[in-house]
């Protein structure tokens, strides 16, 4: 049982959400909305955009050194991507949860990825306070956001 104090001093947290380009196109924009709504996290911000290629490069600027990077960036900014800030007590840590791992072959049934990817993985998340506080200042103005 979580103590009053606790459930007192349970931060409400935002972490940044975007369906890929895969996602969007195989049609799991409902899917995965409804996969966080149904959990109890809020809806705070969303649209739907095509990055660009230099758009890309930043919001993956951490894996630039990576081999894949050139090719990620390409998919990411290869056509619509519904980006999004979502709200919630834990919702960094647990949006991950519900996301499953980068793989999704290695994604556990039940999560976003073992359920509905195969190779490409349909979704990004936020992997921790910092990236979500950088992520949503790439992609959002402070008064689109609902809160
Ligand atoms: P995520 O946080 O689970 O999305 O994974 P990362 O932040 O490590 O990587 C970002 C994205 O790069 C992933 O979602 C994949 O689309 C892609 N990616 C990661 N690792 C690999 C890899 O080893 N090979 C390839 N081709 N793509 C990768
Ligand atoms: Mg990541």
């Amino acid at each position: 049982m979580l103590q009053e104090q606790e459930v007192h001093a349970a931060e409400m947290e935002l972490t940044f959400i975007a369906i890929k380009p895969d996602g969007v196109q195989r049609g799991l924009i409902s899917e995965i909305i409804s996969r966080f709504e149904r959990k109890g996290f809020k809806l705070v911000a969303i649209k739907i955009v095509v990055p660009s290629k230099d758009f890309a490069q930043k919001h993956y600027h951490d894996l630039k050194e990576r081999p894949f990077f050139n090719r990620l960036c390409d998919s990411f900014s290869s056509g619509p991507v519904v980006a999004m800030v979502w709200e919630g007590e834990g919702v960094i840590k647990y949006g991950r949860k519900l996301i499953g791992v980068t793989d999704p072959q290695k994604s556990e049934p039940g999560t976003i990825r073992g359920d509905l990817a195969v190779r490409r993985n349909i979704i990004h998340g936020s992997d921790g306070p910092d990236s979500a506080k950088d992520e949503i200042n790439l992609w959002f103005q402070p008064e689109e956001l609902v809160t």
